[in-house]
């Protein structure tokens, strides 16, 4: 166990434990003795040790290194109250929870975690390092150019060069990087405990999310070989684990946002003029994002555990990337607006959000690659049909397979599937063939098999509403880009 935990917070019940982490944020931001903290600045590092000494991480940490119990309604809990103290406060909670913890204690070895956790604990924490400036985060596995060799007497070489890392300029960072032997870049990747003295970081001056630092970091370094986290675990290959750390932090994103979007939902309200029919009209839009977010929290909350394996889970995380990250963007956008004037002012608190909330469409998979994807992974057999060694018919139409499979099925599909205002999308899928969709074609589809998902498990008639209106013009978008003339 580790030390730093006192074991009052390890034995609480969940709820209790849960009030005292909403405690420790009022502590640190309602208290008007510690006024002054701005989101528009990085956040104190005493006042984030705080929350971790408060517990704020340990649902992320596994019970057998000093964690909580396994609970993922924690782990969304924690990442939603933050939410509610702003982008940078519940990005940072999933930085280090999601993006290190987790998957140091799952990879590393004894030593390796024992130096990280005292470096989050007691410190500044790490980030995760994958993106490189020179490739494209679509093509990341396939084209990394960081590596690391061994160079003898237990020791590798490390060469990287790793930009837009959350947390850089913290205690370290865990570097995706391939091996190199005789020359040759492998395929393998690997996850490297790298500590702070190893790595020249030049700022980056990001547009908003200053309470987040990042960097292009810069390593050339000599490191012990058993820092090397090997991702080549069990019959998964290194690959299918590098996707699987992401499978797991895109379901659990939402928590993230879903805070962001009820603060926004609740906040508006103070700031707009609700008396003008409009106005109310468009904070009743906020409040329906906020429904679709709430579906998508209950998913992650019911369907995922945090000892499980998440591998077949890939479509449902790119569709709670993807729409959690969406609404929640729009949600601020229109509250901006509402603002009017003040909107654009420094530093008001929900132009803040509308600012720090942009980039969440695009790390951990931009927005319209997940939409594609949506739809690669439709097209092959779920977790279900590959155990039963069902084949995906790849001549049937794209509404026969959506019918069938069950990752769209819930207590709506029945209301979903005769929705009259639905019909021409319907008859669009009834005449698509997985043969008929281009790489353009698949966005498109993509986008409408994500809102499918949330309405077949949609319980809120008008949540349901607002998502029929979306998949209608979803449908009308799609095809337009068919009677478009081909681009290029
Ligand atoms: C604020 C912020 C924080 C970040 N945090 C981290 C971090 O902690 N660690 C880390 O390693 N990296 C981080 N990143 C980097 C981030 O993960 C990458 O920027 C992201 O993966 C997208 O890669 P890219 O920038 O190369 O965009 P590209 O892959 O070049 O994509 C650019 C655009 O092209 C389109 N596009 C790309 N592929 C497709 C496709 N297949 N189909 C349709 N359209 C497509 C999309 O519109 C996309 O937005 C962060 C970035 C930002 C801005």
């Amino acid at each position: 166990m580790h030390p730093a935990h006192s074991a009052a917070l390890l034995s609480m019940d969940s709820s209790v434990f849960l009030q005292h982490i909403s405690d420790a944020f009022r502590h640190v931001f309602d208290n008007p003795d510690k006024a002054g903290i701005s989101l528009m600045q990085y956040l104190p590092e005493d006042q984030w040790r705080y929350l971790k000494e408060q517990g704020l991480l340990l649902p992320f940490l596994p019970p057998e290194w000093g964690g909580r119990p396994h609970n993922q309604f924690e782990i969304q809990e924690v990442l939603r109250i933050a939410g509610h103290y702003g982008v940078g406060v519940t990005l940072r909670t999933g930085i280090e929870g999601a993006l290190v913890l987790q998957p140091l204690t799952e990879f590393g070895n004894e030593a390796v975690i024992r130096a990280g956790l005292d470096l989050i604990f007691r410190g500044e924490g790490g980030g995760l390092a994958i993106t490189e400036p020179a490739v494209s985060g679509s093509a990341i596995a396939r084209e990394m150019q960081s590596a690391y060799e061994h160079i003898g007497n237990g020791r590798i070489r490390l060469t990287a060069r790793k930009y837009w890392q959350g947390n850089s300029q913290g205690d370290f960072l865990l570097v995706a990087a391939k091996e190199r032997s005789n020359g040759r870049l492998g395929k393998n990747i690997s996850l490297i405990f790298v500590p702070r003295e190893h790595i020249r970081c030049d700022v980056l001056q990001s547009e908003g999310l200053r309470a987040v630092r990042y960097a292009v970091n810069h390593i050339d370094a000599e490191l012990p070989a058993d820092y090397v986290m090997s991702l080549n675990v069990g019959e998964a290959g290194s690959l299918r684990t590098f996707q699987n750390i992401f499978i797991r932090s895109r379901l659990q994103l939402i928590g993230m946002t879903h805070g962001i979007i009820e603060h926004i939902a609740e906040t508006v309200v103070n700031y707009a003029k609700t008396a003008i029919p409009f106005v109310a009209r468009e904070i009743h839009e906020i409040n329906r994002r906020r429904g679709v977010s709430a579906v998508l929290y209950d998913y992650t909350c019911t369907e995922v555990t945090p000892e499980k394996p998440v591998s077949g889970q890939l479509l449902e995380a790119n569709v709670i990337k993807a729409l959690a990250t969406e609404y929640t963007y729009a949600a601020a956008q229109t509250a901006q607006k509402l603002l009017g004037a003040k909107g654009f002012e420094f530093g008001h608190p929900l132009s803040t959000i509308a600012l720090d909330i942009r980039p969440f469409t695009i790390f951990e998979g931009p927005n319209d690659m997940l939409y594609a994807e949506i739809f690669d992974q439709f097209a092959k057999p779920n977790d279900a049909e590959r155990e039963a060694g069902v084949k995906i018919d790849k001549n049937q139409n794209l509404w026969q397979r959506l019918v069938d499979d069950s990752r769209f099925s819930g207590s709506r599909s029945a209301a979903a599937a005769e929705h009259a205002a639905l019909a021409e999308v319907r008859a669009q899928l009834k005449h698509t063939g997985f043969g008929d969709v281009d790489a353009l074609q698949k966005v498109f589809v993509g986008r409408i098999l994500a809102k499918w998902f949330v309405l077949a498990r949609c319980e809120d008639a008008d949540t349901f509403a607002f998502l029929v209106r979306e998949i209608r013009k979803d449908g009308l978008e799609w095809q337009d880009a068919l009677a478009e003339p081909e681009q290029g």
